[in-house]
């Protein structure tokens, strides 16, 4: 299969070490369950959008970012049984170098370059599956739709709109290993 993995709060932490670096700068104490859409100020009264966006701007924000825990050991396994794996983000071009060299290749290293594909538009792009955080990557996409769980996306009915909900990699290697098992079957 060739399986479509989104990056920011789907392999890696981004929302956690964002929250964490505005309330250290602004003296703060946002929890990440505050966040329930892609404003990320919202929470933060007072403080204007742009103070919070300035954060993921700054020099070494990327390298402060964490894996998000089983990513690494999914991703290498799906390799491992044959799939093929990119990484389809909607990385910014301030930010491609320190995401990239500071962040994917630092945590996955197993990954390549030609594993990356930069885009806003993630419905363009051909795979099996895509895994996402952002409902706004799924909608439309010719993929099977895994929702990756997250503050923002918590109400959303992802099984009316065609899409299965998981909260963690473990539950994306189970349905990914029986996706793979349904189809050997239906081929024999
Ligand atoms: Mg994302």
């Amino acid at each position: 299969m060739i399986i479509l993995v989104d990056m920011d709060d789907t392999i890696e932490q981004l929302l956690e070490a964002w929250v964490r670096r505005a309330n250290e700068k602004y003296d703060r104490n946002v929890m990440l369950d505050e966040i329930t859409s892609w404003n990320v100020a919202a929470p933060y009264t007072g403080l204007t959008r742009k103070q919070i966006y300035d954060v993921i701007y700054e020099k070494g924000f990327w390298e402060s970012v964490k894996p998000m825990p089983g990513a690494a050991e999914a991703l290498k396994h799906f390799m491992d049984e044959g799939h093929e794996v990119f990484i389809v983000t909607a990385t910014e071009p301030e930010h491609v170098e320190e995401k990239m060299k500071g962040l994917l290749f630092r945590y996955f290293p197993f990954l390549s370059w030609s594993q990356v594909i930069i885009t806003g538009r993630k419905q363009m792009i051909r795979g099996d599956v895509l895994i996402d955080d952002g409902i706004h990557n799924l909608e439309g996409g010719e993929y099977r739709k895994i929702l990756f769980t997250a503050p923002h996306n918590r109400n959303y009915d992802a099984e009316a709109n065609g899409m299965i909900r998981v909260r963690n990699w473990e539950e994306i290697v189970q349905m990914i290993d029986q996706m793979e098992k349904r189809e050997r079957g239906a081929l024999k």
